[in-house]
């Protein structure tokens, strides 16, 4: 049988291929052979042990064989170490990777390359998505969240590779995912899309024995009323007539709140307002001034109106339209 059948290897896979073969992430291609003929002497179709079951043998050989292939093949190797979502094996498995090294040794050839001992392994990051609202953005929060670890099956955390293989407790895999709560800290001015990483407080990594980094992506809530313009907040406020003609103190919805604000008499429609530091981080809100026209009138207020417009001394607003438009015809 072909093990460098290449259309026989999944692309991705949650199965741990160096625990599989029984060796260490950094392992060599000679060591990775070497465990390969150990196993197919032991798991080959050519073995029918009656103590074994032949399912459990069948797919054990075959995560075998998927193993090999794929990292026998440096191309596939780099593929699988990077798309894998596997956990790879604790200290205490190290440890007895150290012990099968080292067993391995004594056999072995002075002269063969011997695999570096202190690989600094990157703990994988976990990416999470945060939505807060609008408020908690302008304020800062606390949020807690549900961390799932990786934690070594006790069943067979001291048992060789292959019996590891066959544990019933964990179907083989050598870990139980654990779930956790953790809190954590947000700060004032988060905006929408943001990355906040907090560093060495994400999962378990149980190939790099640390934890890794745990990165946020920031989702803010849209507000109904309040819109978020990078770092500003806008928001569009209803005034009267009267408010706008002889001003007033409104009262302005903010992320936060209400605050009051002073409306100066003679207040033009769509007059931007700035309130200092009500946006994010410390930016801007912007109020901005929608004057309503009363929607109907009683006959007394005909009347005052009436008399208003003959008091007023206010010229008429289109004149300066009207000398535009004699120019450019
Ligand atoms: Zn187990």
């Amino acid at each position: 049988m072909s093990i460098d059948d290449k259309s026989n290897a999944p692309t991705k896979t949650h199965k741990d291929y160096y625990y599989i073969l029984g060796v260490r992430p950094n392992a060599t291609t000679n060591e990775i052979q070497e465990s390969y003929n150990d196993l197919y002497e032991k798991f080959g179709p050519h073995i029918t042990a009656q103590s074994v079951d032949a399912e459990v043998q069948i797919r054990t050989f075959k995560d075998i064989t998927d193993a090999y292939g794929t990292l026998m093949d440096p191309g596939r190797r780099k593929e699988y170490d990077k798309n894998s979502d596997v956990f790879r094996q604790t200290s205490d498995v190290r440890a007895l990777w150290g012990k099968v090294t080292k067993d391995k040794k004594s056999t072995q050839d002075a002269s063969k390359p011997k695999a570096a001992e202190d690989v600094q392994i990157q703990a994988q990051s976990l990416e999470m998505e945060m939505e807060i609202s609008l408020k908690e953005a302008v304020k800062g929060t606390r949020k807690s969240i549900i961390i799932t670890d990786p934690t070594p099956c006790e069943e067979c955390a001291d048992k060789k590779p292959l019996e590891r293989m066959q544990c019933n407790a964990c179907r083989g895999l050598g870990y139980f995912n654990v779930d956790r709560s953790a809190e954590f800290e947000f700060p004032p001015g988060i905006v929408n899309g943001a990355e906040i990483r907090k560093q060495g407080q994400g999962r378990w990594d149980l190939r790099a024995a640390k934890y890794g980094d745990l990165i946020f992506k920031m989702k803010v809530r849209e507000h109904p009323l309040l819109k978020v313009m990078g770092k500003e907040i806008k928001v569009v406020v209803p005034i009267t007539i009267y408010e706008a003609m002889l001003g007033a103190e409104i009262q302005v919805p903010t992320a936060t709140g209400k605050v009051s604000m002073k409306i100066q008499p003679l207040t033009q429609q769509g007059r931007m307002h700035r309130l200092k530091g009500l946006g994010l981080a410390g930016a801007d809100m912007i109020v901005i001034v929608d004057v309503v026209i009363p929607k109907k009138l009683s006959g007394e207020e005909v009347k005052l109106y009436q008399r208003l417009q003959e008091l007023s001394q206010e010229p008429n607003p289109r004149l300066a339209l009207y000398e535009k438009h004699e120019h450019t015809s």
